[in-house]
């Protein structure tokens, strides 16, 4: 089988997860599986590079005590992890990168400028440190294997930090790699390069994107995300005490869940993998024998046990907008015209969306910090109809949540909102707006932020109690 393996920052963040790194891996090996893997830098580092690159872009000479601290993290590592009598094979590689780094940094303080450019090459070498120590450390355990760049893979184009991948040329490359490789690849998460070779970035949380980007490529049978909880949970356990890991998601429910802010995996990971109809599985690196979630085709999955509802998400700071007017219901297309304006001027941000049955109002749910951006581009759009008195001054409210419950059987059950609306409303918390997915996916609820834990013990205890 053909197997992608990627561990991300907490899983290769210590000495004793990256020994259940090696078992993984191991075990997959002996099982003759074909391997690729991709790691992230180790836990925190790419916080602290962009930390340092800013101290430096500000003339901050502090930004060395950061670099002395990332140089420390790794040479630990090293010398946790590989025989001492190997250990300055590899010492000699991070000091390179090291002194690579401080070149870049000393480049940063000097201009006092930090480019997005420059940030990415700046990031890029968390990638580059962590797999540098775990393709030595595999090599010493004895695996065969090797550490891998991604720049040399995977091509996107300009738009650093956020680059944009072009698939073609990925694919070409990465089955010309894998068509000659006889070792196990220990490949860089997160970077790539763009036509001029230059380094670019796919985006915070990127390495389970470099997975499915790679996957894809190479049509691998099965992504494995390793990371440290046990799969996706029903809510966020943190707030939901009796929350439980789910154990099969459409990719179209990963999707929505993900979508209404739950921290799953890296959105743009979902859509390669699911294009190619190739499963994911998240697993538990600290606890690698439970199943965690597995995120496949429909037809995939074996639905007897599914669960109507999979998951429960949030995202808690949330503004709502209304557009109301006594007009409105006379001028439909001309405002949603307008609203729809403002989504592409901010499209991901908008999070809901929705018509009140008595058409004297739209209700807008934003970021909160797109909020004041959203109201002033509304009360353009809108000036005239306001000064005519058809439509009311257009104010942003903050200090909500959006709870949105996820599924794709919902449209199975009759009456759910019914039940989301008798739950809240049996525990005295107060719903300001309510929106059905189109695509009977899902089911969200505005409500004051204040009742946040209170609704999302609630709904949990409703959708899933009699799941147990
Ligand atoms: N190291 C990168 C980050 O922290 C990419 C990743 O971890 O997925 O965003
Ligand atoms: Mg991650």
């Amino acid at each position: 089988m053909l197997k992608i393996l990627k561990f991300g920052g907490t899983s290769v963040g210590s000495a004793t997860s990256l020994k259940s790194i090696f078992d993984i891996i191991n075990n997959n090996h002996k099982n003759n599986h074909t391997l690729f893997v991709i790691c992230s830098a180790i836990n925190e580092i790419t916080n602290k590079l962009l930390k340092s690159g800013c101290l430096a872009k500000n003339k901050n000479t502090t930004y060395k005590e950061i670099l002395n601290e990332i140089s420390d993290n790794h040479i630990s590592m090293v010398k946790q992890l590989i025989d001492i009598d190997y250990q300055s094979n590899t010492i000699i590689k991070i000091d390179i990168l090291l002194k690579n780094l401080n070149e870049v940094l000393h480049g940063i303080f000097l201009a006092g400028e930090l480019s997005t450019k420059s940030q990415d090459l700046l990031l890029s070498f968390g990638e580059q440190l962590s797999c540098t120590i775990i393709a030595d450390f595999l090599v010493n355990k004895g695996l065969p294997a090797k550490f891998v760049d991604s720049r040399t893979l995977i091509k996107t184009n300009s738009n650093f930090t956020n680059a944009q991948v072009e698939v073609e040329i990925t694919n070409t490359n990465i089955n010309n790699f894998g068509a000659t490789i006889n070792y196990i690849p220990i490949i860089t998460g997160f970077i790539a390069s763009n036509q001029e070779n230059e380094t670019t970035t796919l985006g915070r949380g990127g390495s389970d994107y470099t997975a499915s980007i790679i996957g894809a490529g190479i049509n691998a049978n099965i992504i494995e995300i390793w990371t440290d909880v046990d799969g996706v949970m029903t809510s966020d356990p943190k707030i939901v005490k009796t929350a439980r890991s789910i154990p099969f998601l459409t990719y179209r429910e990963a999707i929505a869940l993900s979508h209404f802010g739950a921290k799953i995996i890296y959105l743009p990971t979902l859509y390669p993998a699911s294009a190619k109809k190739i499963p994911i599985y998240i697993k538990n690196t600290f606890n690698p024998h439970h199943n965690g979630t597995l995120i496949a085709a429909k037809n995939d999955i074996n639905l007897t046990n599914h669960d109507l509802i999979k998951g429960i998400s949030v995202i808690d700071n949330v503004a709502i907008i209304n557009i109301e007017g006594t007009d409105i219901s006379n001028n439909k297309p001309d405002i949603l015209d307008k609203i729809s304006k403002s989504l592409a001027i901010n499209d991901t941000n908008i999070v809901l969306i929705t018509q009140f049955l008595s058409e004297y109002s739209v209700c807008i749910a934003t970021i909160a910090s797109y909020a004041k951006l959203v109201e002033q581009f509304l009360n353009q759009e809108f000036s005239q109809d306001i000064e005519l008195g058809r439509v009311n001054k257009i104010v942003a409210e903050t200090g909500y949540s959006l709870i949105s419950v996820v599924g794709e059987n919902m449209q199975k059950q009759l009456g759910l909102a019914g039940k989301l609306f008798s739950a809240c409303g049996n525990n005295g918390i107060n719903i300001r707006a309510i929106s059905q997915g189109s695509l009977d996916l899902s089911l969200s609820a505005v409500i004051s932020s204040t009742f946040l834990d209170k609704a999302l013990n609630t709904i949990h205890e409703a959708f899933f109690a009699e799941n147990k």
